[in-house]
This record gives structure tokens, sequence and C-alpha cells, in this order.
């Protein structure tokens, strides 16, 4: 997989090289990432790529121009056309179905704004689609660009250590993730859940299962809207409401 990042700082995205799995992954060629900088496709001595607004107001707005020719040099060093993807604050939102649809794909360029924004012309020209990490206004799409990286990146076969990792995460049974616990014994005046320490691999998977369903249903009911439970499920779920008001005596909340 190979993918092309458009930023005015090309040496700070290329970071990701140098750090966690991603980087590994990075520096073992399971995904190559190309960054560029559009300042080397201005039109002028001075390399300036962004102006004034037309019809005034605040702010600068970068280029059109600068754009569609770093995008044309992109297109000629790769063999194939992939989709131009530009994060922004009103696209659709990035979640794991979207970072798992673009895992699954060729590759991609991000072309990151800075300052008001990019000439609408190169949006409705170039762009295939524009992706939201949430409705807040950040300065510029690099750390939105990084984002999306990690998260296809580590989806990728090779790059998580163990791939059981990416399959158990949150949103990716469209439940959030169990809670994680592990050495030393007690911390912070609390136990570890003692469920974890029977060795019973079969009580155990069904603890998490139930505690997944559980916080789920504590914090993003929306998710648990969306999808259908099997029976077992929702027999865990209801054995966990059930020991939430207090009406269940079995202290792993294990369900027996
Ligand atoms: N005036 C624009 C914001 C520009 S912020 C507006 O109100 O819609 C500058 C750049 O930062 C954007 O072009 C986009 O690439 C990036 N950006 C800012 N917030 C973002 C978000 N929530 N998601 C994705 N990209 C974002």
């Amino acid at each position: 997989m190979r993918i092309d990042v458009v930023t005015l700082f090309p040496e700070w995205v290329g970071q990701l090289e140098q750090f966690g799995v991603v980087g590994r992954g990075l520096r073992e060629s399971r995904l190559e990432l190309a960054c560029w900088n559009p300042r080397d496709d201005a039109d002028n001595a001075s390399r300036r790529i962004d102006d004034r607004p037309y019809g005034g107001g605040p702010g600068m707005v970068m280029q059109g121009p600068p754009l569609a020719a770093t995008l044309e040099r992109i297109q000629a060093a790769r063999a194939n056309r992939v989709p131009v993807i530009m994060p922004s604050p009103q696209g659709q939102a990035f979640d794991q179905d979207e970072a798992q649809r673009l895992a699954e794909g060729e590759g991609f360029v991000l072309v990151c704004g800075r300052y008001e924004g990019i000439d609408q012309r190169f949006v409705d020209a170039y762009v295939d689609k524009e992706l939201s990490v949430g409705d807040v206004v950040l300065s510029g799409g690099e750390l939105p660009a990084m984002m999306i990286v990690d998260a296809v990146a580590r989806l990728l076969s090779g790059v998580l250590g163990d791939s059981r990792s990416a399959s158990e995460d949150s949103f990716v049974n469209g439940l959030l993730d169990h809670p994680h616990y592990t050495r030393p014994p007690r911390f912070a005046d609390r136990d570890v859940p003692s469920v974890l320490l029977s060795g019973d691999h079969a009580r155990i998977e069904r603890w998490r299962a139930q505690q997944a369903l559980g916080a789920t249903w504590r914090r993003r009911p929306d998710l648990l809207a969306r999808r259908e439970l099997d029976a077992t499920q929702k027999a865990l779920l209801e054995a966990y409401i059930a020991e939430q008001k207090g009406e269940s005596g079995d202290p792993d909340g294990a369900g027996e």
C-alpha cells in the first residue's frame, strides 16, 4: 500500500516513519508514505501557494493551481489512479469502517488544507472524498491526515505484532473494547478482577464479551442500536444490566 500526502509540512508528516507500529510498518515496507510540498509547484520565486479570499474577509486561501500540479506529479509517480481525500471539518465522519475500506484499497492521496482552507474549485475538480475527524476545527489537515494513515496502517497485515489485536479493538465488531489489566495484581487499592486470574479461558472470554457489551451499553448506546445481538450476547448484557441495578449476586459479573 502506498499513501501520498500533500502538505506544507512534509518533514512533520514524514516523522510517522520514526515511531511505533506504523513506523515499523513503513520501515519494513509494508506501507509506503510519500510527502509532497505544493510549494515546489508554486509559480513564483517566493514559493507562495496562498492568497487573499475573493470577496474579502479574514485569512488566506490555498490556491488551486499549485495543488493541481502537485497531484499531477503524484499521478505520474503512481502506477494506478487512487482516490484523492481531503481532511475537512465538513466531510463525512472518519470511523473504523472507513479505515477498513481504505485498508482494503490500493492506497490514496491525502491533501492537507491550511489557513481558511483550499479554493473550492480545486475541491470540486480533484477531491473524491472529504473526511472529518470530529466536530472541531484544527489549524491544518496534517494531524487528521496522520490519524488516517495511522488507523489504516495498523489494519494492514503484518503491521501489528498480533493481528488479533486489531480484530478485538473498539468499533471493529460494532462494540467498545473490554477493559485491560496487567501486573501488579493489586494497584491503587484495587485488585484485578478475579476471573482474569482463574485460568478458565471460556469464563474469561465470556466476562470480556460481557464487559464489552456493558461498556457499549453505558457509554455508546447509539452503537448498540445499530447492530443485532445474538442470543448469547443478549443474555450477557441482560445479566450485566441486572447486576448494575443490584439484582444479581454474581461478583465477577461473568453471568453464571
Ligand atoms: N474554514 C474551514 C476550516 C479550515 S481549517 C471551515 O470552517 O470549514 C484548515 C484545514 O484544517 C482544513 O482545510 C482541513 O484540511 C483541516 N481540518 C480542520 N479541522 C478538521 C477536522 N475536524 N477534520 C479534518 N480536517 C480538518
